[in-house]
């Protein structure tokens, strides 16, 4: 018999608990079909709201239930590391509690697991139901990511994703603090499967992810998976030189021949201020990769448990 792990963070989602479980077990004669034992390691991410006594109620309900609870709100990625690393299963899969990686999808991943396949990751190919401005600079950072990171991004990528215990162990020999999965699982490698389906929205409550947050993260993603900016200031430095050269040339030829004195105020002032703001901003760039690396440095633990049932 086989044990499979779902890791499920959890962040202020009462309502969602009980519903997620129930959805997850109508795949039990599946499970039963193939000598699957299934344990689900609910990550309490710090809520503030019944999510831990809604667990534990579920614990009396079915003993395959676990819950790891953190002493305050670490983020989904530390929920996701925790999950990994608490799990014992020989597959395991990361599921969120909303239903927006719908368990229904199970059976067909195990199917391509017994093909030969490593991993099945999904993506969703419609991002109906969310605002279409944040559609948009999805777009652009997977775009952008495809061209600054030799990291394979995949745009519309879920974290629902199954794997063996061999992509589990690669994934969790990476320890680095900020942790940015979606660059992990395309570093570590091995065969994935890509199983597309429509976006679903979901089931209760409200995303945990703002506008500002999403910034961030993605700010997190391309420091952790890409070096390019930092060559950025390099050419801009390189560009200017090579221009400056050329307007040299260009007044003394234009001294010699009409004898022109010199003039320009208005136009030195624009292009001070242009460089000045050229070099706040790739200092800007330094000191965010100058920063990740002090945040890691540091070797803080990625999360801190409160509780352990
Ligand atoms: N989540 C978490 N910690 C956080 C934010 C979110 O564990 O700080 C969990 C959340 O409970 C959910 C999953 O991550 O199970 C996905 O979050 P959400 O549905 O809010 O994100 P979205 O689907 O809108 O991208
Ligand atoms: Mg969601």
């Amino acid at each position: 018999m086989s044990l499979l792990s779902v890791i499920v963070p959890c962040y202020n989602e009462e309502e969602s608990v009980e519903l997620f479980f129930d959805e997850l077990m109508k795949n039990k004669p599946f499970f039963e079909e193939n000598d699957l034992q299934v344990e689900v390691l609910y990550i309490d991410d710090g809520s503030v709201d019944k999510t831990v006594s809604e667990v534990k109620k579920l614990k009396q309900r079915d003993d395959c239930v676990r819950l790891i609870s953190f002493s305050r709100n670490f983020g989904k990625e530390a929920a996701m590391f925790a999950g990994l690393e608490h799990a014992k299963g020989d597959y395991v899969v990361i599921m969120d509690v909303d239903l927006q990686d719908p368990p229904s999808l199970l059976p067909e991943m195990f199917g391509y697991l017994q093909e030969g396949y490593d991993s099945v990751a999904t993506r969703r190919v419609t991002r109906k139901g969310e605002p279409p401005i944040r559609s948009f600079f999805a777009r652009c950072f997977y775009k952008l990511m495809k061209r600054i990171s030799k990291t394979e991004m995949m745009d519309g990528a879920r974290d629902y994703r199954l794997m063996t215990r061999n992509m589990v162990d690669a994934i969790l020999s990476m320890r680095e603090y900020n942790r940015f999965t979606k660059g992990i699982f395309g570093w570590v490698g091995f065969r994935t499967k890509w199983l597309e389906y429509e976006n679903v929205e979901r089931a209760r409550g409200e995303t945990k992810w703002n506008f500002w947050k999403l910034f961030v993260y993605s700010i997190d993603g391309i420091t952790a998976f890409s070096t390019v900016p930092l060559m950025f200031a390099s050419l801009v430095g390189v560009l200017f030189c090579v221009l400056a050269f050329c307007m040299v040339v260009f007044v003394i030829v234009r001294k010699l021949i009409f004898g022109d004195p010199v003039s320009g105020w208005p136009s030195l002032v624009c292009i001070m201020l242009f460089l000045s703001g050229v070099q706040f901003f790739c200092t800007g760039i330094l000191g965010q990769y100058l920063a990740k690396t002090y945040m890691e440095v540091k070797r803080r633990p990625i999360y801190v448990v409160r509780e352990e049932i």
